[in-house]
């Protein structure tokens, strides 16, 4: 393609060339004020047109401040505009215009129909690059011909094809020629016209409206399409017309005006000379390099390494009184880092490129809501709405419901999706409870969770896979979105206004293009419009500019830094249409991949001549990264021909050091908070407590705690970060240990609603009796389970064959001592006149001359080493509880001096077996009893007075130490 350079004949008097360094904002601006000075301050007769309207805002301001260096402060007018907006302002036309979705709904709508000719691919995906294709046959002035034959051998000539590839061209011709031909037949049915085709008709409308009076000046180096170059001659023959831009079909025509222009031009002078002969000849005529002092290459280690030298380098230019700084990448995902990066340094970055809507956190909540309905409310992306700050209201209230969710019905009760069932397990929850604690919050919750469930309702019948009619899904999720309040949410919100203007755009074309979709292909719709629209943050108006290189040619410099000069970013590797090679699109007259390029080429040039000489000084830097996750990444060949260049010519590659040590030192770096953070803890955390922040009751649990972690004891009881013993109690008693302890309480006691007691001695005659009972009770026990789960009845299994075991051992039992109590329950016993203590024994038998403490265990049971040396202190503490507490079933024969107290461990299926482990007989209980309780009183006291918590655990303790989290053991342990 040639450029169109709007050198059309007999009026060179209305182009003016600027050379590439020069800003056409600028000469613009200067030639308005000049030429039209005699109108001075009324422009409004002069229109300023611009091919993009990101440059519109710069354009005024730089305007303005000419017109104020002139003596004008304000002046009426001229419009500044994109040439698109002012067509569209200027005329009307009669057919209709399609928007691009309803466009895209006609072609997929389409394909479908011709499923033969395009085979298994995503009519979505096609459809958006035939868009693209039909878009740019629209601007040229391409007309397909009416038979699919001569298309084809159209193509074949351009191809200069065999045979074989002619028939593969034939699906490729048929399908560009099918859908062409559909699009445009539907269009023209129904009155419409695509955007492509208005522009043309309102460019030929706007020759002829256009009131003589009227002046245009178009400032642009965009090219320019046929019908445009056309609109341009017979505007400016008119007089009407004057076009201001840079000549960019010469590669390295830029005038020689400084040394370091003139080193630029021979750099990229290809087809001079050999590179070698090229530097050589440069070295001659300059003998100190003039690049050298301008332009800097930085190297980065990886991705991070380079957002952070870009914002090194920016706060330095800052600093320096730079106020015009352009940094332009096309990789996105480093345009994203650097401005994060930058903002944590309070430098508001002006982003013109903007990201996809579908990165932004409006539609992240939208995609995860949709997500959640999909997979039957799955906690993961539930819990991701549920934080979204445009989900619901985050009220304390709602913080806490959603806290509940996540930590006692997601992670305690092990509920990972259902809606359903997150309802039934938050009742089961609260029946474990019952009254311990308030249980409001689960109601609230259940309130939330019912709430989210009336908002998926729009939306759960169209996910079964039928077809139904596009504006139905729209309907249906605004209304989903309504019920969530997150439409509302999105009013306030850059980002959610565009989404929600989207969907809107989707119904108005959902409507014009009926289609039938299923939840599948709605799906991928929306997602695509969210992928191909863009978000641009609102103006921020900042020294600091973010940019594709595309959008740079208005602007100017002081500073400027070319990021991500990678192979495949610069020159951007631009989607490769799967339609038409090069050769085909020279054929039949639109652009080659070769032409963006050398625009694309041309940009790049530009910038590097754009700044000042007064101001280029170290001005510019180019960034990229060396390697990524062990992988060489290749230099842009533009950047690779540049260094190489001056490699040969003065020994150095350009390549900047003193970053790399900037983006090391602390002192340069910022962190988010103006205070330095704290470091990790690297030695064993301990604390000292406030007194008011103690229990005033100790449980044999929380006992146990203090003395295998004091710290662990710390943020459960004086922090309160476990949850309160009486909830503990509670959860547990649905655990399997208690509902056995349960089971065994009514063999050997009265408990209400349970049949038993076995009130006779148990023998080898009623043995069988005995099992009997003991088998009715635990049916009794596991059928007032409201969960009817497969852990309940896991546990019933593992529990009816010990049963006879259990009944055998109590035969030998009773042979020692007979039971006296069980569940003795002590709440609140004296230790001292500050701390009491609490705990309840499982079962106390007796004999004549002695009771003995039984504890059933279904877990772990500690060494007898650990009790007598003092490490483990249940049995000791229960004995503690009996002799403290003077009112018990068990006080009277405890009053007895000569009565002998022993302890034992009954371990209940842990293995095959019920049997006896671990007793302790009167001489070790006693004095062991004693010992833990001075040494309780005194550790208390330490503590109150200000002894220090320290993080001791064992790898035993804090094998499943909830506040692990908290001491950071695996920080400070490694470091030790
Ligand atoms: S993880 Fe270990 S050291 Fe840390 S608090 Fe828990 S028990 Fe103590």
């Amino acid at each position: 393609m040639e450029q169109q350079s709007f050198s059309f004949a007999g009026s060179q008097d209305n182009a003016v060339i600027v050379p590439a360094h020069s800003s056409l904002i600028d000469v613009s601006c200067e030639l308005v004020l000049e030429q039209y000075a005699q109108q001075l301050p009324d422009l409004s007769d002069i229109t300023i047109l611009l091919s993009d309207s990101n440059a519109v805002n710069q354009s005024k301001i730089i305007l303005l401040q000419k017109a104020a260096d002139r003596g004008y402060p304000a002046l009426l007018g001229p419009q500044i505009t994109s040439l698109h907006a002012w067509l569209n302002d200027q005329v009307d036309i009669d057919p209709g215009i399609v928007n691009n979705h309803s466009r895209e709904l006609f072609l997929v709508d389409a394909l479908q129909k011709h499923e033969h000719i395009y085979g298994h691919g995503s009519p979505w995906v096609l459809a958006e690059s035939l868009m693209e294709l039909f878009d740019e046959l629209t601007q040229w002035h391409v007309e397909l011909p009416v038979s699919v034959d001569d298309f084809i051998s159209k193509l074949s000539d351009a191809y200069g094809s065999t045979d074989e590839i002619s028939k593969a061209l034939g699906r490729e011709a048929l399908l560009v020629h099918t859908l062409w031909y559909a699009l445009h037949q539907q269009l023209s049915a129904l009155n419409l016209i695509d955007q492509q085709g208005a522009h043309l008709l309102k460019l030929g409308q706007s020759i002829k409206t256009l009131p003589e009076h009227q002046q245009l000046i178009y400032c642009g180096v965009n090219p320019v399409t046929p019908a445009e170059a056309q609109w341009a001659q017979q505007l400016a023959q008119r007089n009407q017309l004057k076009i201001i831009t840079h000549d960019w079909s010469v590669r390295h025509s830029e005038k020689g005006t400084t040394d370091y222009i003139q080193c630029l031009n021979l750099i990229f002078d290809y087809q001079r000379s050999h590179l070698k002969h090229r530097a050589r000849e440069c070295r001659k005529q300059f003998p100190l390099s003039p690049v050298a002092s301008v332009i800097q290459v930085y190297a980065a280690s990886d991705a991070e390494d380079e957002a952070l030298a870009v914002d090194v380098q920016v706060r330095r230019w800052l600093l320096q009184g730079k106020s015009q700084i352009g940094i332009v990448t096309e990789n996105r995902k480093l345009a994203r880092r650097i401005r994060a990066l930058l903002e944590r340094a309070n430098v508001i970055v002006e982003d013109n490129a903007g990201w996809p809507l579908s990165t932004t956190s409006a539609a992240t909540v939208l995609e995860r809501w949709l997500e959640a309905i999909e997979d039957d409310f799955h906690y993961l992306p539930l819990l991701d709405c549920l934080k979204s700050p445009f989900f619901m209201e985050h009220n304390e209230d709602y913080l806490k419901q959603v806290y509940s969710l996540e930590q006692h019905i997601i992670v305690d009760e092990n509920v990972a999706s259902g809606i359903t069932r997150y309802l039934t397990h938050i009742d089961y929850r609260k029946h474990k409870l019952q009254n311990n604690i308030d249980t409001s919050i689960y109601d609230q919750l259940k309130t939330l969770l019912q709430d989210i469930a009336h908002a998926a309702e729009p939306l759960l019948p169209l996910l079964d896979g039928r077809h139904y009619d596009a504006p139905q899904f729209l309907d249906a999720l605004l209304e989903s979105l309504s019920r969530l309040h997150i439409a509302q949410a999105y009013s306030n919100d850059a980002a959610g206004q565009q989404l929600l203007n989207e969907i809107e755009q989707l119904k108005v074309a959902a409507r014009l293009a009926p289609t039938q979709l299923t939840w599948a292909t709605f799906r991928n719709w929306l997602g695509l419009t969210l992928e191909r629209f863009n978000f641009k943050p609102p103006n921020q108006h900042s020294p600091v500019q973010l940019l594709t290189l595309s959008s740079t040619e208005y602007y100017s410099f002081d500073a400027i830094i070319i990021a991500g000069a990678e192979l495949g970013f610069l020159p951007h590797g631009a989607r490769q249409s799967p339609f038409f090679n090069d050769a085909v699109r020279s054929a039949l007259g639109t652009p080659t991949q070769e032409d963006k390029q050398r625009l694309n080429f041309f940009l790049f040039r530009r910038l590097l001549t754009s700044i000042p000489p007064e101001q280029s000084d170290q001005a510019i830097l180019i960034t990229r990264r060396a390697r990524e996750n062990d992988e060489e990444i290749i230099a842009s060949p533009w950047l690779a021909e540049l260094q190489s260049f001056h490699q040969l010519a003065w020994g150095t590659d350009l390549s900047t050091t003193d970053l790399s040590s900037m983006i090391n030192d602390d002192a340069v770096r910022i962190k988010r908070d103006s205070a330095a953070l704290p470091l990790p803890a690297n030695i064993m955390p301990s604390v000292t407590t406030a007194q008011a922040l103690l229990p005033r009751t100790i449980s044999a649990s929380a006992y146990q705690q203090l003395v295998d972690c004091p710290y662990r004891f710390y943020a459960a009881y004086c922090l309160r970060l476990a949850p309160p013993d009486t909830v503990k109690e509670a959860l547990e008693k649905s655990d399997y240990g208690q509902r056995i302890h349960k089971c065994l309480e009514a063999f050997h006691g009265n408990v209400s609603g349970l049949p038993g007691p076995f009130k006779e001695k148990i023998t080898p005659q009623n043995r069988q009796q005995a099992i009997a009972l003991l088998e009715r009770i635990t049916e009794t026990v596991f059928s007032q389970d409201i969960e009817d789960n497969f852990m309940h009845r896991g546990w019933l299994k593992r529990w009816l064959p010990l049963i006879p075991k259990y009944i055998d051992w109590q035969m030998e039992q009773e042979k020692i001592a007979a039971p006296a109590a069980t569940e003795v329950t002590i709440q609140s016993a004296s230790l001292d006149q500050h701390v009491n203590i609490r705990g309840i024994i499982d079962r106390v038998d007796e004999s004549q001359d002695e009771l003995r403490i039984i504890d059933y265990k279904t877990g772990q049971i500690p060494s007898t080493d650990d009790v007598l040396s003092g490490e483990a202190v249940q049995l000791p503490f229960y004995l503690m509880l009996l002799l403290q507490q003077p009112k018990h079933q068990l006080a009277d024969r405890i009053s007895h001096a000569t009565l002998a107290f022993t302890a034992q461990y009954v371990d209940l299926g842990n293995g095959s077996k019920v049997a006896t482990k671990l007793v302790l007989d009167h001489d070790d209980l006693r004095p062991l009893a004693q010992q833990h309780h001075q040494r309780l009183i005194e550790t208390m006291q330490q503590i109150r007075q200000g002894d220090a918590l320290p993080a001791w655990g064992d790898d035993q303790s804090c094998k499943y130490c909830p506040m692990d989290g908290l001491c950071r053991k695996q920080c400070w342990e490694t470091s030790q």
